[in-house]
């Protein structure tokens, strides 16, 4: 069965967005396979979004994802890498649609709220690289 990884950046949890996102995902299907919160490091961060690191805004997308707790989850079912995408909105919250995550909560790139896996291939990478030791501990 598909699986995507998604996580709610620090200021989904800090403006108390929590429950209503993944209340959102489990009315949708998804099945939670792991949950939990914690706190990346800046090397952490870093190794999640290595794929940036040439970007103009990596130094501050990295001081955003540090700088307080986030919510790391593992959602399963069929397609459901994209569909989570779908939820979640695009990228940058001006253009994405009301009823998605980042349409409804978000207003600017820098604070888009959450993360969805882009690809099956990417959701395995963040998956092992986030639950290393399984979806349970
Ligand atoms: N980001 C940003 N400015 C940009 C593009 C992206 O601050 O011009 C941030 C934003 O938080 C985004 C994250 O970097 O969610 C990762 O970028 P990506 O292109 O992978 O977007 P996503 O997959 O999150 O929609
Ligand atoms: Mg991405």
């Amino acid at each position: 069965m598909e699986q995507t990884f998604i996580m709610i950046k620090p200021d989904g949890v800090q403006r108390g967005l929590v429950g209503e996102i993944i209340s959102r995902f489990e009315k949708k299907g998804f099945s939670f396979k792991g949950l939990k919160l914690m706190t990346v490091d800046s090397p952490f961060a870093k190794k999640h979004y290595e794929d940036l690191l040439s970007k103009p805004f990596f130094g501050a997308l990295i001081g955003y994802i540090t700088c307080g707790p986030v919510i790391a989850m593992i959602g399963e079912g069929e397609g459901v890498v994209k569909t989570g995408r779908t939820i979640i909105g695009a990228t940058n919250p001006t253009q994405s649609a009301p009823g998605t995550i980042r349409g409804d909560f978000a207003i600017v790139m820098g604070m888009n709220i959450i993360h969805g896996s882009d690809s099956v291939e990417s959701a395995q990478k963040e998956i092992a690289f986030w639950f290393p030791d399984g979806p349970i501990n």
